[in-house]
């Protein structure tokens, strides 16, 4: 009797479950662009100040509602976790053994914009002129400012109102990799291995892997959606280091400082001075150069901190930079008898091509489905770090893929509704390419 009403419990169970799902699903709707409209309204933005994780509580509304809309899927294991982290596995569909592979995303949205009562606006079949944001008209996208729009006329558009950003930067990579889990889950014939789908807290605030736990992900390789135009792919970053000089000169009296005072901080004046404009600065550098960049002066006549930041894509060029300013440092303090200083290196992160280049499969299928979705691959490095460069030197090779995303932190947001769909097509089609080779 007890086996019967357990049986019964069970079938009474699933229909609960199933209803339940069917429900939800009716209710959230599951286009790529609905789900995209829905994420972008809820605010997520990062704080640089705070210490918490998540820097912001609000990011935790989103990672709640993807683990439930996951779980409606059926995806039993989807978790939101209380740092904001979203886990999940979409089982796999063929018996090959096929490496584990991860989608992975950001939730928040940069400080530098407003994410407040963001309210998307859907432009049909985009005719080629100026867009005005209706809740500012001084925000115009024009498409001599972004060349692109012009591949997308007689498509749809999506950009903010005005007073916000739109928040595609990274919620298009959000509703992307949502949509393709839905997809692959109401297709079962699609041949796939086992896939890990991951969104993290606080990347525009360097966090991004602060609380990652590696163990529960499980997976052996992954992609970041968190790219620009269709058809880029992003398999190199810089190598950044910082450094922290500080500049302690003799504090006197000032009415009694005659031949006494040596002041800090005109060492600090004297150094930035000499910094060449023309080479060697983020303002006279592009493609694959890197540079030195002081990013904050902060002191007294008594000490004075130079804070600077250290770019190039070859890891080696860092020393040789830190070289010349340290030399170029010693060469002004030492004018000045009774000065001195303190010099501190720190590694901040590492060119994912170091990495990536011992799994070379790992680009090469993703450009083989970008080929297969009729798109020209385009690499391009990236003047920045992403999730991915942390990722790749964590043990998880990652490099990233295009989500559409254009004009990100500001308030002229833009993206392609068909770059969103061609994205979740390209995941789609990589998934396969993986189980072809396995
Ligand atoms: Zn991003």
């Amino acid at each position: 009797m007890w086996a019967l009403f357990r049986q019964y419990n069970r079938v009474f169970n699933y229909f609960v479950v199933s209803y339940y799902a069917y429900l939800t699903m009716r209710h959230y709707p599951y286009t790529v662009t609905e789900r995209f409209l829905r994420y972008v309204q809820i605010d997520t933005q990062s704080n640089p100040q705070s210490q918490l994780h998540p820097t912001t509580d609000k990011q935790k509304n989103l990672s709640q509602l993807l683990a439930a809309e996951l779980q409606a899927m059926g995806i039993t294991d989807a978790v939101a976790d209380e740092f904001g982290y979203v886990y999940a596995t979409i089982p796999a569909t063929t018996t090959k053994q096929v490496p584990v592979i991860c989608f992975c995303s950001h939730i928040d949205t940069a400080p530098d914009c407003s994410g407040t009562n963001v309210t998307p606006i859907v432009h049909k079949h985009y005719n080629g002129a100026p867009i005005v944001l209706p809740h500012d008209p001084q925000q115009i996208i024009t498409t001599e400012a972004y060349p692109y729009l012009l591949q997308h006329i007689g498509h749809d558009v999506i950009t903010a109102s005005g007073t916000t950003l739109l928040g595609a930067d990274d919620k298009a990579g959000v509703a992307i990799i949502m949509d393709m889990a839905h997809y692959l889950i109401t297709h079962p014939e699609v041949p796939h291995g086992t896939i890990k789908l991951l969104f993290t807290p606080d990347e525009e605030v360097g966090m991004g892997t602060a609380k990652l736990q590696m163990d529960l992900l499980g997976a052996q390789y992954a992609y970041t959606l968190d790219g620009g135009e269709a058809g880029t792919l992003e398999d190199e970053t810089f190598s950044a280091d910082g450094v922290v000089l500080t500049i302690h000169g003799v504090s006197a009296h000032p009415g009694y400082a005659k031949g006494k005072m040596v002041n800090a901080l005109k060492i600090a004046g004297e150094l930035l001075a000499a910094l060449p404009n023309n080479e060697w600065c983020p303002e006279q550098t592009s493609g694959k150069q890197g540079f030195v960049h002081p990013v904050r002066v902060s002191g007294v006549a008594e000490e004075a901190t130079i804070e600077w930041i250290v770019r190039d894509f070859d890891t080696a060029k860092l020393a040789e930079y830190e070289s010349r300013l340290y030399q170029l440092t010693e060469t002004i303090v030492s004018q000045h008898a009774g000065a001195r200083f303190d010099w501190v290196v720190t590694e901040q992160y590492r060119n994912m091509k170091e990495i990536l280049d011992q799994h070379p499969h790992l680009v090469a299928y993703a450009s083989a489905a970008y080929e297969k979705c009729g798109l020209t691959v385009t690499k391009t490095p990236i003047r920045g770090g992403t999730d991915g460069s942390r990722l790749s030197f964590m043990g998880l090779p990652c490099p990233n893929l295009f989500t559409g995303m254009q004009a990100i932190h500001s308030k002229k947001e833009w993206v392609g509704v068909q770059d969103l769909e061609k994205a979740v097509e390209v995941l789609v089609t990589l998934v396969q390419i993986w189980e072809e080779n396995s």
